[in-house]
């Protein structure tokens, strides 16, 4: 039976292709009775999600997703449960606005001189605030440039390719301090998808401990069976809470599918245990 949490989602307050009101009514009918929303450096979509997940009888954990650095790579972490209101996560959350706003004005500035001067601007369209990486590319594909989001990312988007543009973020450290003020729970998202091997591996997973991290996903959108077995391993090893999300952006993507995730590993505790029902 697939598990009825969903820790890990986007809506169109950052780079999702549902608004936060149709994401909501599509977890339900998918069967998801407790959803975090967690988008992109903002909790713009929380009213409305949690608005609608009232109407529809579900949870709604507020939550966002943070672009942090760590040794000079960027990893993502998701605060679960903040409150949206505090100080310190709202000034937080106005700086990474403001190192994306730079970052989306260098890669228009890229794309431009390799002959593509109408992504930038498409791409601005296409987002509610600042255009991700993930707009330039429903841009590129648009334009006829690439055939797909994935081709898009591949031959110009990727760290390595022409219109990649490297962003610095905040430190790991701070934007969990951020997620701590807000009251929420602080969770490395998708850990096997930084590329590290076993020895950085247990490096970050070691600060990100010493840190103050609280739980990693131990079951994501589509993480196979031996990876869960891995990244569970890793979860007892430590001791950190387990959490499962489907990093769900579009039904586009069939393998990013609500309602579903395979549960979690029996003997790890949820990181849903240490969220209050209904605080959004
Ligand atoms: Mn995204
Ligand atoms: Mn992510
Ligand atoms: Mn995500």
């Amino acid at each position: 039976m697939p598990s009825r949490e969903d820790f890990h989602t986007h809506s169109t307050a950052s780079d999702g292709s549902l608004t936060p009101v149709e994401l909501v009514d599509a977890a339900a009918d998918a069967g998801v009775e407790r959803l975090a929303l967690t988008d992109h450096d903002t909790v713009a979509g929380l009213a409305q999600a949690a608005g609608q997940a009232r109407r529809r009888g579900i949870d709604l954990v507020p939550g966002v997703e943070l672009s942090t650095r760590w040794e000079g790579r960027t990893l993502h972490l998701v605060g679960l449960g903040v409150n949206p209101e505090d100080a310190a996560l709202k000034a937080g959350l106005a700086r990474l606005a403001s190192l994306r706003e730079v970052r989306a004005g260098r890669m228009a500035e890229r794309l431009a001189r390799l002959g593509l001067a109408d992504v930038g601007p498409a791409a601005q369209q296409l987002a509610a605030g600042t255009p991700t990486r993930t707009h330039f590319a429903r841009a590129l594909v648009a334009q006829g440039h690439a055939k797909d989001s994935q081709d898009a990312f591949k031959r110009l988007l990727r760290r390595g390719k022409p219109g990649y543009v490297a962003s610095e973020w905040v430190p790991l450290g701070e934007a969990m301090g951020w997620v701590h003020a807000a009251g929420g729970r602080a969770v490395l998202a998708h850990p096997h998808r930084y590329k590290l091997t076993g020895a950085w591996m247990r490096r970050l997973l070691s600060d990100f401990q010493a840190l103050g991290g609280d739980a990693i996903e131990v079951v994501c959108g589509n993480t196979p069976p031996s990876q869960i077995q891995h990244l569970a391993g890793l979860a007892r090893r430590f001791g950190f809470l387990a959490s499962s999300g489907s990093d769900f952006h579009t039904p586009v993507l069939r393998w990013h599918k609500l309602g579903q995730l395979p549960s979690l590993p029996r003997d790890l505790v949820s990181v849903g245990t240490q969220l209050e029902a209904g605080h959004a």
